[in-house]
């Protein structure tokens, strides 16, 4: 195992992450699996992989954990504890940020700027927006005139499953488990078999927070036929709130589907741009470049579809040609670096394989398209360029799948109706950006965008009490906000007669 550089290279210390249940960490598990630092393809450290019984300890703490003083708290003192969670992962910040780079081999500006303060805003925000749920009173005529009082209670859900992906992990997971604990819910959470580092570094910090026992729990492994489906078919779990592909999220739903568990779906999506010629075209330029690129591609919200209006087409495409080109790939512990390689040796194959199809079907090909010069001691790593096409068919595959890379294809459009409709022409409907000055348009094609979010002169702009989610493929139910509030909670009617 190699040691540390100047630079901070993994120069991961050996060790074995098991299962955190009950409040402590345990190493049950069955089969250990290897953890790969992305950015070199070294093997970081080992996991245990929670068997059947495994999680089954695990729901139990969590249930256990339930008939104890968290579900009962105020709302206040559970915002209190969660305002000391957040605070503990400011004060880690520095080791949450090592061991998301190992897991995700993401640029330090970029886990930094993002994934770690987001990790922790996630708590904060819902301590304050557990405090403002509400319900419904109502007051209801009877024959005899003395009418009845109708008000609704909210009350936890009770276990929620959370499974979540690799690409954002502490930013997602939190996102999941902040709302559900804020609501009184206790958690079993499964990171992703690639990323499970921040997950068990939370769990420390839940202890320092005061988080009961059971309240909080984590069990590592894989998905069908292990830790997840455990889990999703485990009948001591209430809910599952689920991030990642949509071919999982239709598993998810089948396994939730015995007992009769609700489910929250954040899937995949084939977002798209409309850049119209009246925009501010390097504005657009410099976010269409960071839709498509940031993380390596490897965002849920990138835009691999770009539609430009055909006065501007070839000066954007030679604008955001030169975007890529600029974009550094390299260590990433070094704040100059500005793209980390792709998760895992599989996925690159996946993107290589989208990259060959690209050409066979007659795109031009009008960057990338290959694997980038890195160190030598990176050479092990999962690099790819950013990639940008022209000229495919709006059918092509490259056009109607998600890809997950740092890659988009540019089209150009005549007419404002045109581009929505091309725009609409997927499967999917997660979000998506509007490049224009003019106001009226951009309310008029917004309305019309069937997607859960619309980003007009922006990407990724997030107030986290605004609804996310997708529509079509891409997803069923709300987070963010009050939104994501209705899942964690069960309504319950109290009817008085008057
Ligand atoms: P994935 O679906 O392969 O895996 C996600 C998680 O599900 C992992 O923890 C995995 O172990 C688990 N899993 C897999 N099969 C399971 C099963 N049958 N039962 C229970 N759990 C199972 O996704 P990924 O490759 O980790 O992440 C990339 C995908 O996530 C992309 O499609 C991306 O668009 C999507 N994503 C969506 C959003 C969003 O908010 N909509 C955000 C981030 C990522």
């Amino acid at each position: 195992m190699h040691t540390a550089s100047q630079t901070g290279t993994a120069a991961p210390a050996r060790r074995t992450l098991g299962q955190f249940i009950g409040g402590e960490a345990t190493h049950r598990g069955t089969r250990a699996y290897e953890c790969v630092y992305p950015a070199t393809g070294e093997s970081t450290y080992e996991v245990l992989e929670a068997d059947a019984e495994t999680t089954d300890a695990a729901v139990r703490a969590a249930r256990r954990a339930l008939g104890g003083p968290w579900a009962h708290m105020t709302a206040a003192d559970r915002g209190a504890v969660l305002r000391r969670i957040a605070e503990r992962i400011t004060a880690r910040a520095d080791e949450f940020l090592r061991a998301e780079i190992i897991d995700t081999g993401k640029p330090v500006g970029l886990a930094a700027h993002l994934d770690i303060p987001r990790g922790a805003a996630n708590f904060s925000a819902f301590a304050d927006l557990a405090q403002h749920l509400s319900g419904e009173t109502l007051t209801t005529h009877t024959a005899d005139r003395r009418g009845a009082l109708n008000y609704s209670l909210r009350r936890p859900r009770g276990v929620i499953a959370v499974i979540c992906p690799w690409n954002l992990p502490l930013l997602l997971l939190t996102w999941k488990v902040a709302p559900a604990l804020a609501c009184g819910n206790a958690v079993v959470v499964k990171p992703s078999e690639e990323t499970p580092a921040t997950a068990m570094l939370l769990a420390e910090v839940m202890n320092e927070a005061g988080v009961p026992p059971g309240v909080y729990n984590v069990v590592n492994g894989f998905g069908q036929g292990s830790t997840g489906e455990h889990l999703v078919r485990h009948p001591g779990v209430s809910g599952v709130t689920f991030t990642g592909e949509t071919s999982t999220g239709t598993a998810i739903m089948k396994g939730a589907a015995d007992g009769i568990r609700p489910v929250s779906l954040e899937l995949g999506g084939k977002n798209a741009a409309i850049v119209f010629a009246d925009c501010d075209l390097q504005r657009a330029v410099a976010g269409s470049a960071r839709s498509a690129f940031l993380n390596c591609g490897q965002v849920c919200l990138g835009t691999e579809r770009v539609y430009v209006e055909r006065a501007v087409f070839d000066e954007f495409v030679e604008m955001l040609a030169r975007e890529a080109a600029a974009l550094r790939p390299g260590d990433p512990f070094d704040p100059a670096t500005t793209l980390g390689p792709l998760i895992s040796a599989g996925h690159r194959e996946k993107v290589q394989r989208y990259f060959a199809l690209a050409r066979r079907q007659g795109a031009r090909v009008v960057t990338g398209g290959g694997i980038p010069p890195v160190a030598e001691r990176l050479r092990g790593g999962y690099w790819i360029e950013p990639t940008i096409w022209t000229g495919l068919e709006e059918t092509s595959d490259i056009l109607q799948q998600e890809i997950f890379g740092p890659c988009c294809h540019v089209a150009p459009f005549d007419e404002e109706d045109e581009a929505i409709n091309r725009v609409n022409a997927s499967d999917y409907g997660l979000a998506a950006a509007v490049w224009t000055e003019n106001l009226s348009r951009a309310h008029r094609v917004a309305a019309r965008l069937e997607v859960g979010t619309t980003w007009v002169n922006s990407w990724f702009l997030r107030d986290l009490r605004a609804s996310f989610g997708g529509s079509k493929r891409s997803g069923i139910g709300r987070e963010g906000g009050v939104h994501g509030l209705d899942f964690y909670t069960e309504t319950h009617n109290v009817c008085i007669k008057l």
